[in-house]
């Protein structure tokens, strides 16, 4: 059975919409939140903060254990998706990898956006040319989808270019609660499609434009934990690959190194399972760098941005 916050004691319509407003809208995020966080982010007593955390974990849905030999099968699903580039997908170790989420932050002009179309062509390739044979569903958040460019870059692989638009299903965002529904959408459509690309263009230019002041950072955070690991469950329950884009901040406090910062900090960098760093370089030549990754070295290298899509 599923309950709602309403059915926590102590809990009612008032307190509830508090809650829900703070970004605590399901009682798992209740049942792993901290007493003090959640007194602080809500406005309410720590004691009381408390009772209701310890409500939380009695109904909450925490999820069950998985035998070894489950996640064993669903791990040798994982396969790749090419980026365009030979370089890029050795960097990669072989492309995106699918039930995971990558991220790629950089600068306004970096590239992101011009990645983020090849991807939704190529995952439509066969699978011995690096695709995925699937659909592609893009969130796009700042309008900048382009049909055309897609046309270009199906047109430079030989596919029939309104069979590989068919195959993209866009959906504009207005806001950020807009996005998070979005992906509840995806999570619909992909019953109906082998939809085996989930896009964020740009995952985090509405929660940065809507959550201003320090105030509102806690609440942010929340709802972008919540979006990624949404996100994380869509890779996961579809064996797709999960790419989105990020913008960064120039932090001017750093002394030495790229005094630039992707949005989201800790929040997205902890759940996305590959970053990586769009910088420009001479002309149409961008530079891309895997940082942190759990399994591949750190390393970068220099992709093309030219009329026929992303190239070495
Ligand atoms: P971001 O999303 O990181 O802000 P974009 O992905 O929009 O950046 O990248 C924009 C760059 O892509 C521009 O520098 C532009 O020159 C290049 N670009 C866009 N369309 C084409 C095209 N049809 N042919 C070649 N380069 C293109
Ligand atoms: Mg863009």
């Amino acid at each position: 059975e599923e309950y709602t916050l309403e059915d926590l004691p102590g809990v009612g319509p008032t307190t509830a919409e508090k809650l829900r407003e703070a970004g605590y809208t399901d009682l798992i995020e209740l049942a792993v939140a901290s007493p003090k966080d959640l007194a602080d982010t809500v406005g309410i007593g720590e004691g009381v903060a408390q009772k209701i955390i310890l409500a939380a974990r009695k109904y909450a849905n925490v999820g069950s254990f998985e035998t070894g030999d489950v996640i064993y099968e669903r791990r040798k699903k994982v396969t790749k998706l090419t980026t365009g580039s030979s370089d890029f997908d050795t960097l990669l170790g072989g492309g995106l990898e699918t039930q995971a989420i990558t991220e790629f932050f950089g600068e306004f002009g970096s590239g992101k956006t011009q990645i983020m179309h090849q991807l939704a062509v190529n995952v439509q390739l066969p699978k011995d040319k690096g695709g995925l044979e699937g659909h592609a569903v893009y969130i796009d958040t700042e309008n900048t989808f382009r049909p055309e460019r897609i046309k270009q870059m199906a047109e430079a692989l030989e596919l029939d270019p309104v069979e590989v638009l068919k195959k993209i299903h866009v959906a504009r965002a207005f806001n950020s609660n807009h996005q998070i529904l979005l992906v509840d959408k995806a999570m619909e459509l992909a019953k109906e499609y082998p939809v085996r690309l989930l896009i964020v263009d740009s995952l985090t230019a509405h929660f940065r434009a809507e959550y201003v002041g320090r105030g509102s950072l806690a609440e942010r955070q929340q709802l972008l934990n919540k979006h990624m690991h949404d996100l994380l469950k869509f890779a996961d329950l579809n064996n797709a690959v999960v790419a989105v884009t990020n913008q960064v901040s120039s932090n001017p406090g750093m002394m030495f190194g790229d005094p630039t910062q992707p949005i989201g900090g800790n929040i997205v960098g902890h759940t996305a399972t590959y970053r990586i760093y769009l910088r420009k370089s001479r002309g149409n030549k961008r530079i891309a760098r895997l940082i942190d990754s759990p399994a591949l070295p750190d390393g970068e290298v220099v992709i093309k941005i030219v009329k026929e899509g992303i190239r070495d």
